[in-house]
């Protein structure tokens, strides 16, 4: 029998994917579960794609994306972030933002290495670090503060073998963003304690409330330290396009492309193309899901008000809803698996984003608003009927 490796063994499976499966056993399920647009691509990304594979687009491109798409992707982050990174060598394009995310830490993680992690997070970032044989450490944040940054905690942590530290804004699962004050005091003690921060900006256009976008690397003396994480999944609804990028120094970029040439080479080229359309042509698409997603969150939040012992702080962002249930008595895997077994709703329980998610459960609203109403009413019947507290 062949041996599967150490660090392999230690890899989980996602609890996200547990429930998804759980409720394949049952009928008439609604699901909360996956954290993906229920839109596709807007039609002229879609031609654009079609059309590369038409021309003959179809072959390897550069490791790091072609130049077209580097370009776009350099545009892009100018106008949106206000940061320049010069497409020759300071962008990568990569099999979406896990693809930027893992050749990100493979580059930078020695074995032992620390990587600081806000909780509950998406806990592809824990596996991906054990993956690179880094050593993940939690901070917690907390709904009271609305699950900002705890940058005193965040410094207490730090020791001679932190080498980064990951922010996720908005936050999956929470919807919770980094504030300007929170970054410019991470910004300083990323300076003082020379660490590199990963901004991992996946969900930096679905913003609620006429919030801004501000990414670290914007502030003085952070560009040379941060490496910003983005995709193109969530934004032009582009989940199976597999298509994400890293910016960064010269260094570090170059360090992500080597490791690519010898796993995957590039992105699929017709992908390269949808995606420079998605980029640099109309977003009125974005602008429509974001609206959307906007009407869903607030009719949620209505009705969870509505329904005693469950309570959620308002996400900022994001399409996902964090919901407190530790009023019901029940667990966040007891809450999710007797809903599902009761009334046919599959939600994830909190846990799955770390030990700090318990007493939760999430909601992704990217799901139809019809969906949205008959989960609701079903989990309203739940939690009258089957939580006594
Ligand atoms: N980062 C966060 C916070 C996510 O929630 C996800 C997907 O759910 C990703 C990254 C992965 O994105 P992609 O599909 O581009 O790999």
């Amino acid at each position: 029998m062949i041996e599967i490796s150490n660090i392999t063994k230690k890899i989980k499976h996602s609890e996200i994917r547990k429930m998804y499966n759980k409720a394949l056993e049952y009928d008439n399920v609604i699901s909360f579960t996956l954290g993906e647009p229920d839109f596709t691509a807007s039609k002229n990304v879609v031609e654009a794609g079609c059309e590369a594979i038409k021309i003959g687009q179809t072959k390897y491109s550069e490791n790091a994306g072609v130049f077209p798409l580097r370009t776009a992707i350099s545009e892009y982050l100018k106008k949106t972030i206000d940061v320049y990174y010069n497409p020759v060598d300071e962008i990568v394009a990569t099999p979406g933002a896990m693809g930027a995310l893992y050749l990100c830490l493979k580059a930078i993680l020695n074995p032992g290495d620390e990587v600081i992690v806000n909780m509950p997070c998406w806990t592809n970032y824990i596996q991906q670090i054990v993956m690179c044989e880094g050593k993940p450490v939690a901070v917690r944040t907390k709904k009271e503060d609305g699950f900002n940054l705890d940058i005193d905690k965040i410094a207490e942590v730090v020791t001679t073998k932190t080498k980064a530290i990951i922010i996720n804004s908005p936050c999956n699962p929470t919807g919770g963003i980094v504030s300007v004050e929170d970054l410019e005091q991470l910004a300083e003690l990323a300076m003082e304690k020379d660490l590199l921060v990963i901004s991992d900006e996946v969900y930096k256009h679905i913003l609620f409330d006429d919030q801004n976008y501000t990414s670290i690397s914007s502030f003085d003396g952070m560009k040379q330290r941060t490496v910003i994480i983005d995709s193109l999944s969530k934004t032009y609804a582009m989940t199976g396009w597999r298509i994400g990028y890293a910016a960064s120094t010269k260094v570090i970029i170059n360090s992500i492309t080597k490791l690519q040439e010898n796993v995957s080479a590039c992105v699929t080229m017709p992908s390269q193309y949808a995606a420079i359309e998605a980029l640099s042509g109309p977003q009125e698409h974005l602008e429509y899901m974001v609206s959307q997603y906007k009407e869903r969150r607030d009719y949620m939040l209505k009705r969870i008000e509505e329904i005693p012992n469950i309570s959620c702080q308002k996400p900022k962002g994001t399409f996902y809803a964090f919901i407190s249930i530790k009023d019901t008595g029940l667990t966040s895997e007891e809450f999710a698996m007797n809903l599902l077994d009761k009334n046919q709703v599959v939600v994830v329980p909190g846990t799955a984003f770390g030990q700090f998610g318990e007493g939760y459960i999430r909601m992704s609203y990217a799901t139809s608003m019809k969906n949205i109403k008959e989960g609701l009413n079903r989990i309203e019947d739940f939690v009258m009927n089957e939580c006594c507290v």
